[in-house]
């Protein structure tokens, strides 16, 4: 029998983080029990067959408005000093995305100032009485025209159905500027890490208080560890054993491909509403500043919502009614158990960003 005094069972960014907060704060010897065999849970990056570094669940830009997150994960990493762009692949043409002035000079190709804007949007926007869904949340702040041609088809096929019938929260996290700023995030801090996220996650474990196994769940070795207590970040349905039903993902599948030149696309992900099967494609290179006679893309293909037992490994939580109702059973039920902590995006089955993650690790274990 091993003794430890915390096991955590994932090493993403959320078990890593609590790991290296217990054991270099706190002095806990800690056990973490990875079943994929990589560390890095979907924030995992490494170099293909060509030596171009990629990551393997989908592209991660690190942004914080939290200074303790990033003055944290900055113990660990220098940080490469890059500003996410996105454009958008609308009437023929790359177009500025989240939509700000340049949006509507490159769409309706004459110029425009912030007066011209609010203008257009005065007339265009629909004054609704109670913004229901995501649709309302686009069409109430920038009119059906937008809403059409960079919301209506892609929300579609992410989500596989109607933004009609989806949370407001799913649009909301897109904004409207009414000056030229073109960056994707607008937090304070924001960058990738200098040799990529592998090798932070490395450097975050690397103390003699903790041990990682990999290839392995939890279920099939807790009974052989002895430990004061866990903190779970895999799915929370698992561990009750889906007693409340599942609960749903909308999956992505993830195609690579290399061409022989050095760039492809003008900035680092480019998204496709109404072109294509994938939702958006990413040139990594944009963002890690890799020097290579190569590039490397990555296209996103949503799949089906997971409603059954399923891996929700590149997944986004479907939060409608029904899960959200299911999720609360389960919630109920961790708060009976003294010994055990659930935390990160499928302990807590939520949409987080992995600032959110290191800061809820820092809040529980610092
Ligand atoms: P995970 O990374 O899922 O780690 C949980 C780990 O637990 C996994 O490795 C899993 O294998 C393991 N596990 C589960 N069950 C068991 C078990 N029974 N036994 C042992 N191990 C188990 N966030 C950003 O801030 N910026 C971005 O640009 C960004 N881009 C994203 C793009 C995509 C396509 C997606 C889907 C998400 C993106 N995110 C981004 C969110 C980010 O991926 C998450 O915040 C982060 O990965 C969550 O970390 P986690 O440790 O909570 O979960
Ligand atoms: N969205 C869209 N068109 C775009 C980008 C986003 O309609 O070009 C919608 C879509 O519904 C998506 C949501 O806005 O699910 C949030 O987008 P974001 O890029 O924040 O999604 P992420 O991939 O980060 O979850």
């Amino acid at each position: 029998m091993k003794t430890v005094d915390i096991l955590i069972v994932g090493a993403g960014i959320t078990g890593i983080t609590a790991a290296s907060i217990l054991a270099r704060e706190k002095n806990k010897t800690v056990l973490i029990i990875e079943k994929r065999h990589h560390i890095g849970g979907n924030c995992y990056d490494c170099f293909n067959e060509d030596g171009i570094l990629i990551h393997l669940y989908g592209p991660h830009i690190f942004h914080t408005q939290h200074k303790d997150v990033w003055d944290y994960l900055s113990q660990f990493t220098d940080w490469l000093d890059y500003v996410h762009h996105v454009k958008a692949f609308v009437d023929g043409k790359y177009i500025s995305f989240p939509i700000n002035i340049n949006t509507f000079e490159q769409l309706f190709e004459k110029s425009f100032t912030k007066d011209d804007v609010l203008a257009y949007l005065e007339q265009k926007k629909i004054d609704l009485p109670e913004i229901k869904n995501a649709e309302d949340m686009v069409i109430s702040r920038m009119g059906k025209t937008i809403y059409d041609k960079f919301f209506k088809n892609y929300t579609r096929k992410q989500w596989g159905v109607d933004a009609k019938d989806l949370a407001p929260e799913i649009t909301e996290r897109i904004p409207i500027r009414f000056d030229r700023d073109e960056r994707f995030f607008t937090d304070p801090y924001q960058g990738m890490p200098e040799k990529g996220y592998t090798e932070l996650f490395k450097a975050m474990l690397d103390h003699e208080n903790i041990q990682v196994i990999t290839g392995k769940d939890y279920r099939d070795i807790k009974d052989q560890v002895k430990f004061d207590k866990m903190i779970y970040t895999g799915p929370v349905d698992e561990f009750f054993d889906y007693k409340y039903g599942y609960l749903p993902y909308r999956g992505i599948n993830f195609s690579f491909k290399t061409y022989d030149q050095e760039n492809c696309l003008p900035v680092a992900v480019v998204n496709y509403p109404n072109d294509h099967d994938y939702t958006r494609i990413t040139e990594f290179k944009h963002m890690t500043f890799q020097q290579h006679y190569k590039t490397c893309l990555c296209y996103e293909y949503p799949a089906p919502a997971k409603a059954e037992k399923d891996e929700p490994v590149a997944s986004y939580p479907v939060l409608d009614k029904k899960s959200l109702a299911n999720y609360l059973k389960y919630k109920n039920e961790t708060n009976k158990l003294i010994n055990v902590d659930f935390i990160g995006r499928l302990g807590e089955f939520k949409y987080l960003n992995m600032d959110a993650c290191v800061k809820n690790a820092i809040d529980l274990c610092g």
